[in-house]
């Protein structure tokens, strides 16, 4: 069979959709919308931006979300077209009139000659043709129990507790130390996959405080079931008793500060390497629903952090998504069935534009399959590039949680004569991204 099958017309569904129809594949998108909705949606529109209406930052200079604007405008991106189109002033960053946005999307697939729609839920896994499934962080519950037993309760996950993530390079080692509890670990590898940030009492006690007058996240109606079964966000943690945290993910024990071994620490902060490159570490068992704003003058607080750059914040929220990196490919079918591939959200990308991104690599690819090519996945060093090989491999399939694009995701350039200023460093990162992304482009046509 010929046709493209893509399950789900939200931001990665649309985008891969236009892309094999662009390249000559004929596609039908299933979308279950308006039939069945979801907490989220309220339209029966292709590419609904459900809350925020913002893309981000446009720098595709400094920005590594400005950078994937950039790839997938040059790849004739649907929905950056139509961003584009309807964008809102916004400074630096790119806000949309989301209702124009999601009807011009809607109206670009319904007159495109080689798509066609079927308006209904999928809700089992099809045995043979070619499939992407872009079903997005609120996947049906049917599709999603087919899923499940598909890959085992182990591989699919319907919230993230997100911890926050570090970039290491703005961590403070003259405080902090690279140990594992009880040095556990046979390599040396393994020993310095912690980090260690050491709190004195007076450090402590400031640091609940803080936790607990920061500003918090409601969770909306619809979202919560089943949140307790997961972990506990720390200011829940803490508002259970102030020595809760030095008896959880803070505890003290089994460490040893090589920069003041004879002081013992009151508690300790852990940060667990986030990606096989070592440029991220996350700070361990510190899922929360703080205030952005608030999180980064909290965490700031520790020892060692007080300059960190956050790759993203903490976050819990409903969200379906699979452990990709033991279930997908490179060319992002599911080991166990090639015939499936999965696309946005759903792959552990995090947000409208990663999702749409992850939809046109997806269709990009499945139209070649299609037509008897292959296509190598985009190269390592571009910004799609990167956000694929953390969602199929890179990234630590034990602690996986859903990632932005952030510039700790690629390959690092080495600092000819000395090291760079940060402003220097993400313009090597975003120039040479555009030549390898254009080369992987251009060697298609
Ligand atoms: P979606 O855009 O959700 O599209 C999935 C589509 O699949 C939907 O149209 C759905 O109806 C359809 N579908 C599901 N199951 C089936 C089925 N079985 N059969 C047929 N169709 C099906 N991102 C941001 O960047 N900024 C934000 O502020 C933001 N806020 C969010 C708030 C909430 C409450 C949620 C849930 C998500 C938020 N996100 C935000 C994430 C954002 O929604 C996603 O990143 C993005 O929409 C994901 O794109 P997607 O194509 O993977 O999924």
């Amino acid at each position: 069979e010929k046709t493209l099958h893509i399950v789900g017309g939200g931001m990665a569904g649309s985008e891969a959709a236009w892309q094999a129809a662009e390249a000559g594949v004929p596609v039908i998108l299933h979308e279950m919308r308006p039939h069945v909705g979801t907490f989220a949606h309220h339209t029966g529109n292709y590419a609904e931006m459900v809350c925020s209406n913002s893309f981000r930052s446009d720098d595709d200079e400094q920005n590594a979300v400005g950078l994937l604007h950039w790839e997938m405008r040059a790849a004739g991106g649907l929905i950056m077209e139509m961003a584009d189109r309807h964008a809102l002033p916004a400074g630096g960053a790119l806000a949309v009139d989301r209702d124009a946005f999601s009807a011009s999307v809607t109206e670009k697939l319904r007159a495109h000659p080689l798509i066609s729609f079927e308006d209904r839920e999928i809700s089992q896994l099809p045995t043979d043709g070619t499939w992407i499934f872009a079903t997005g962080p609120l996947t049906s519950d049917a599709l999603a129990q087919a899923i499940l037993a598909e890959t085992g309760t182990e591989a699919l996950a319907f919230f993230d507790a997100i911890a926050p993530i570090v970039h290491f390079d703005t961590i403070d080692l003259s405080k902090a130390w690279f140990q594992s509890r009880y040095d556990k670990g046979d390599t040396e590898e393994q020993r310095k996959a912690y980090l260690n940030c050491p709190m004195d009492r007076d450090q402590y006690e400031a640091f609940i405080d803080a936790i607990l007058a920061a500003d918090k996240t409601e969770f909306r109606e619809g979202e919560t079931a089943g949140y307790f079964d997961g972990c506990l966000p720390i200011e829940v943690m803490a508002e259970r008793g102030r020595e809760t945290l030095r008896h959880g993910p803070m505890k003290p024990v089994g460490l040893t500060n090589p920069h003041n071994p004879e002081q013992k620490a009151y508690a300790v902060v852990q940060l667990r390497r986030d990606n096989a490159l070592g440029t991220l570490f996350n700070i361990v068992g510190f899922q929360t629903k703080m205030k952005y704003g608030a999180q980064t003058e909290v965490f700031r607080m520790i020892p060692g952090l007080e300059n960190a750059s956050f790759a993203r914040l903490g976050g819990i929220h409903r969200n379906t998504f699979l452990n990709s990196p033991t279930l997908l490919d490179d060319q992002m079918r599911l080991k166990s069935r090639p015939n499936l591939r999965f696309a946005g959200q759903i792959t552990g990308v995090e947000g409208y534009v990663e999702s749409a991104a992850m939809g046109l690599v997806a269709g990009r690819l499945a139209a070649a399959e299609i037509k008897g090519q292959t296509l190598p996945p985009p190269p390592r060093v571009t910004a799609m590039g990167a956000l694929l090989a953390h969602i199929s491999g890179d990234a630590e399939a034990k602690t996986f949680q859903p990632m932005n694009v952030n510039f700790g995701l690629f390959p690092p350039i080495e600092a000819k004569g000395g090291r760079r200023g940060r402003k220097d460093r993400y313009k090597a990162y975003t120039d040479r991204a555009k030549t390898e992304w254009q080369s992987w482009i251009a060697a298609q046509e």
